[in-house]
């Protein structure tokens, strides 16, 4: 069964109805790897419906989280905010109404794009709505029993009038900066005196004052353990190291059963995506962003992606040299799905039947689509003068060597991705580009004669590719020269290059005329 039903059936065995929870850090841009939460969410939240369930899909902001870093993306002079919560940041562009608005809204939309709407919660107007009013007042009558638990798992020791409170500074609007030391009648006492966020230092202003419940937030595993409780969040899906043994997750799960009285959600921990052996994240210089891997390989190929295997199985990508592959591994998918099941084994067919299924967008297709490599070679020699897919020539080349006559929309997306990764992302190896005249390039005398004996042989057999191929192939033995020197010979004539895509296919996608033209010119 499929880990996404895997799921759904324990946690249908536990409850008929289900709020499956995932959030985001509001540091910047989203990356790629932040998606991950939301698309293994509404997976799970889908398949719950599907087997007779009830679910809602939540996607939490976590905008109260103090601002601690500039990211590339944002203008220098944000090092001014840091240390407020992300929600009381302006826009950085000075397009929208707040930092967080910036950066939420195209990351949502690009979501959509895989038919994926959580509904997204702000956590900002859930402290300033009141929502968590109840939550926050428990949690500062039990602060010594929260202290407890923390040392318990986490071997994390507070001061002695610690308080799981954060309030923001009247006097400098910080959160990050702040201590509470005594609660009573709703109010909290604090000082601004200065604190550490991962290894970085945050200096307060130095003021001491009161602020009401609703002016702070909760420490992030006393938050977290609050939220689930309040919301009734019965599944979750992590990232592996927050799962870990003495992790976030656990110490938080405590909480939310001795503190508040709830249970914990099922957690489904998942792999971090892993782009040249590192983790994608901050990190790693450019951001990529999902929004980007939609353009590039299609909806429904980037949703295979996360769904093809278990969240918890080694996840890598690299937008110049995987692509490809990972749509053959989609196309090959998508052959077992309707029916050719040759050499796979018996027991992963409805699996990979099921991930093709789930990552259908508009239900599933009446018939496989064109293969994405096959496109990189057919988008390439059909581009306008200005560089743009002439349609008319890559349907003109389909009916020469696929035999179809119209294109279905499904297919001319794949081939509008293809094109996005050709201009941003492809490697130089596989650019190439037909040359409209003949280029200048050395040819030796053994070039020649292959080309002429070629020039024959190719007159009376039928255009198709593999035909094409194999006359290749046996002109050369012919002509007792190695098959490699021959087909490098046929590249630089045609591309002006040494290398290029698989010639048969290659040739056959052009005009007959035009190639027979093209080797007469070469002999001559
Ligand atoms: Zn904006
Ligand atoms: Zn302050």
């Amino acid at each position: 069964m499929h880990w996404v039903d895997v799921y759904a059936e324990k946690l249908l065995k536990l409850s008929d109805s289900h709020l499956v929870q995932s959030g985001t850090g509001i540091s910047g841009q989203p990356h790629l790897g932040s998606a991950s939460d939301i698309i293994y969410a509404d997976g799970i939240h889908k398949a719950i419906i599907e087997q007779g369930g009830k679910s809602r899909a939540i996607w939490i902001m976590d905008d109260m989280d103090g601002f601690r870093k500039v990211p590339g993306q944002v203008p220098k002079d944000f090092k001014q905010y840091l240390g407020l919560p992300a929600a009381d940041l302006p826009c950085p562009d000075g397009c929208c109404g707040s930092f967080v608005e910036h950066f939420t809204r195209p990351f949502l939309k690009n979501l959509e794009r895989i038919d994926i709407r959580p509904e997204a919660i702000s956590v900002a107007s859930m402290y300033k709505d009141g929502k968590y009013d109840e939550v926050i007042r428990t949690a500062l009558e039990k602060a010594e029993e929260i202290k407890t638990i923390l040392y318990e798992v986490s071997g994390s020791k507070k001061a002695d009038d610690w308080l799981p409170f954060f309030p923001v500074c009247e006097k400098c609007g910080k959160v990050l900066t702040t201590q509470a030391y005594a609660y009573e009648n709703d109010k909290v006492q604090y000082r601004c005196s200065g604190g550490v966020a991962g290894k970085t230092n945050f200096p307060g202003c130095g003021h001491e004052g009161e602020v009401g419940i609703r002016d702070g937030k909760l420490p992030w595993r006393v938050e977290w353990a609050a939220r689930w409780s309040h919301l009734g969040v019965t599944c979750e899906p992590m990232g592996k190291d927050l799962g870990a043994a003495g992790g976030t997750y656990e110490s938080s799960k405590i909480i939310c059963e001795r503190v508040f009285g709830s249970q914990a959600p099922m957690p489904v921990p998942y792999e971090w995506i892993v782009i040249g052996g590192k983790r994608l994240g901050k990190s790693v210089g450019r951001i990529l962003t999902i929004g980007e891997m939609i353009d590039i390989v299609t909806p429904e190929i980037t949703k295979y992606f996360f769904f093809r295997s278990q969240p918890t199985s080694h996840k890598e990508i690299d937008f110049e040299f995987a692509i490809p592959k990972l749509a053959e591994d989609y196309e090959n998918s998508e052959r077992v799905f309707f029916g050719d099941t040759d050499n796979v084994p018996e027991k992963e067919i409805d699996d990979i039947k099921r991930s093709y299924e789930i990552s259908q967008m508009n239900g599933v297709p009446e018939a496989p689509g064109n293969a994405y490599s096959h496109l990189v070679s057919i988008i390439q020699t059909n581009l306008d003068l200005e560089g743009e897919i002439d349609w008319n020539g890559v349907l003109t080349t389909l009916k020469r060597t696929d035999n179809i006559d119209q294109m279905d929309e499904r297919s001319k997306a794949k081939g509008i991705a293809v094109k996005e990764w050709l201009d941003g992302h492809a490697p130089e190896n596989v650019k190439f580009s037909i040359q409209k005249d003949m280029p200048e390039v050395e040819l030796s005398e053994d070039d020649r004669k292959f080309l002429t004996a070629l020039s024959s042989a190719i007159s009376d057999i039928e255009w198709e590719a593999s035909q094409i191929h194999d006359t290749i192939y046996e002109t050369s033995q012919t002509c007792e020269l190695k098959a490699g020197q021959c087909f490098k010979a046929l590249y630089k004539i045609f591309l002006g290059k040494n290398r290029g895509p698989k010639l048969g296919f290659l040739l056959a996608s052009q005009d007959r005329k035009f190639v027979e033209r093209r080797i007469e010119q070469a002999i001559e």
